[in-house]
């Protein structure tokens, strides 16, 4: 049994069939895990200008790099285990460098939360034994965690809900389109304008306290009527909700004041990017947007991925796991071209393709082991089940932390 490292529901139960040092064959995991679990499509080699080198000089040239940067940054680290999200903040203060990574643009802002604890938040397995009232909100699960519905969150029975999703569970969706999982949510589902959540929420609230809302009084009052029931409520933060409402994320605060019987909790796309957060926020009080200088930190916007980038205040790029050309806008990403990159990842991207320096690594949770935080702050211990040829990251990072 392994633990899927395709999602941040990190998946326990999946078996795998090994023949040859190869993934023959995959059970319980989803078609997305599937994939994950067999591996890159296309392995990454070491190489400096794109070409072909032995990894221990790909290494030196990464570490040369680093020395002679003045404001390097160190990116990414979704996809790396707890272990080497360790050795980045460690390296990032021996360096002096700026340290960020996805969260910084999408749920960031709501894990901090959760971290300063703000508003109530649960754990899946209370939510499979208890939760009867589930909305989606701005989120996919269905496309993005796929397996969120039947493990943990509708389909399953559970202690206190054993007639399980056909009567002892109701799922709303609130989005601006109907996904996936709004098509499952039967008749629950809420349209919204783009961008429209503030307003919604601000509606709701009004419902909530007995006032008449003036956006869409009755179907705000039906909603208000059917969260107030609720005897275990989850809201289901997706990216589209925080997106929308990340200049006034405390006006989820507020709502979720107004519901007492209700959890908030962040839908985490890669599988450890809410460990990355809270390594971080254990190390330095903050979550991403961090500097370290002479050993105090500093946090401020302009150590997010994009503001650096757009200012062009880093001089150097270490990218670990993670492939922000093919997640930022052109416009930003444009200014890589005048810095060296180095990307450590076991498969190409579109970052590995335009990297001065590649290091391949091992595929965490599959051919190296260690461990995860999972979207609702559970610690998943990652199994090995295959050798490498090459390291995990968490060695190239000490290796790169022990030399510089
Ligand atoms: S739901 Fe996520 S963790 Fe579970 S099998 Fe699918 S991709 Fe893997």
């Amino acid at each position: 049994m392994i633990t899927c490292t395709g999602c941040a529901l990190l998946c326990e139960d999946i078996e795998v069939i090994i023949e040859n040092n190869s993934v023959k064959e995959t059970r319980n995991a989803c078609r997305r895990g599937a994939a994950r679990i067999k591996g890159c499509v296309n392995r990454m080699v070491p190489s400096i200008d794109q070409k072909p080198v032995d990894i221990d000089i790909s290494l030196k040239k990464a570490i040369q790099i680093l020395k002679n940067a003045k404001a390097p940054m160190l990116f990414g680290f979704g996809n790396s285990t707890n272990e080497a999200q360790k050795k980045a903040i460690q390296l990032a203060k021996k360096i002096n460098a700026a340290l960020d990574d996805t969260s910084s643009f999408c749920q960031g802002h709501l894990i901090e939360k959760v971290l300063h604890n703000k508003f109530r938040t649960c754990s899946l397995d209370e939510i499979r034994n208890k939760a009867d009232v589930l909305v989606y909100w701005g989120s996919d699960a269905q496309d993005s965690q796929p397996r969120h519905l039947s493990r943990f969150s509708y389909f399953p029975r559970g202690e206190l809900r054993q007639r399980g999703y056909e009567e002892d569970r109701l799922a709303i969706a609130i989005d601006v389109r109907e996904s996936n999982t709004a098509k499952i949510c039967k008749g629950h589902f809420y349209r919204i304008p783009l961008k429209g959540d503030r307003e919604f929420i601000l509606a709701l609230m009004d419902a909530l306290s007995g006032k008449v809302p003036t956006y869409d009084p009755k179907k705000m009052l039906e909603l208000a009527a059917i969260l107030k029931k609720a005897e275990f409520g989850v809201i289901f933060a997706g990216i589209g909700l925080t997106y929308s409402i990340k200049d006034d994320i405390d006006i989820l605060v507020a709502l979720s004041d107004k519901l007492p019987n209700f959890h908030i909790m962040p839908m985490v796309g890669h599988y450890n990017m809410r460990g990355f957060n809270e390594n971080l926020f254990n190390e330095t009080g903050f979550v991403n947007r961090v500097k370290f200088s002479e050993g105090k930190t500093i946090h401020d916007d302009k150590y997010s991925i994009v503001e650096a980038l757009k200012e062009n205040t880093v001089d150097a790029l270490l990218v670990v796991g993670s492939d922000p050309v093919s997640s930022l806008p052109r416009s930003i990403i444009s200014h890589l071209a005048s810095i060296p990159v180095i990307c450590i990842d076991p498969c190409v991207t579109m970052t590995s393709k335009i990297a001065i320096v590649n290091i391949p690594c091992a595929v965490s949770g599959i051919e190296s082991s260690g461990t995860a935080i999972r979207m609702d702050g559970k610690v998943v211990e990652l199994k090995k089940a295959m050798a490498s040829n090459y390291p995990d990251d968490e060695n190239v990072l000490k290796r790169l932390l022990e030399v510089i």
